[in-house]
């Protein structure tokens, strides 16, 4: 029996809900559920809305495909980075790190995903098809900057045999970042040595 069912009525669906969050267990579900539920009203409304209202407007950005709520993100409106030089990442948090870094100028690709056979994930399921319409522009080289873990190097590998032939360079991060690892849990030094010591594929 989850804890959810454990409370009847209107507090056991906000914590099966609550519960449905990654990283959120039983115990956490239901102290989150009941440190809302004591919240005043107009509190709990400003965090519904902000629920309703991110879902609402966020968007992919029509180049790099990151999450934005504008046309364009603000790394791909800002003619002050490098377009030439595409970083392709999985996900969203991930771009994030190297940003806060704050010492990568190009731009990104934002893949949503990894190629996961196992998961049934395959190249159509990430926004790939995007990246190889970026490539036909003026393009110096690609880094390829996916998670070290099984899928994160399938997907390397897959993305450097999809380009090379373009005779585009295709360059890949140190794998000084730990096995599965999260990019977004990596501290910035650690992304900075990954990126300085990328390899020609
Ligand atoms: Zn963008």
């Amino acid at each position: 029996m989850s804890s959810g069912e454990m409370y009847s009525g209107y507090i056991g669906k906000l914590i099966e809900e609550l519960e449905k969050l990654p990283g959120i267990g039983n115990k956490s579900a239901e102290r989150l559920a009941f440190h809302i539920i004591g919240l005043p009203e107009e509190r709990t409304e400003k965090l519904a809305n902000a629920i309703t209202e991110a879902k609402k407007h966020i968007r992919y950005c029509s180049k790099c495909c990151t999450l934005t709520d504008r046309e364009t993100c603000s790394v791909c409106s800002d003619s002050a980075r490098d377009s030439r030089t595409i970083m392709v990442v999985e996900n969203s948090r991930d771009l994030a790190a190297y940003e806060k870094t704050g010492k990568y100028h190009g731009v990104y690709h934002v893949l949503h995903g990894a190629i996961s056979p196992m998961l049934g994930i395959g190249p159509a399921d990430i926004r790939l098809k995007e990246l190889i319409v970026r490539l036909q522009g003026d393009v110096e080289e690609v880094i390829i900057a996916t998670n070290s873990s099984l899928e994160g190097e399938a997907t390397a590998m897959y993305i450097s045999k999809l380009i090379k032939p373009s005779g585009i360079k295709v360059t890949r991060i140190a794998s000084g970042v730990p096995v599965g690892g999260d990019l977004e849990y990596i501290d910035e030094v650690t992304l900075l040595r990954a990126l300085e010591g990328r390899t020609v594929l």
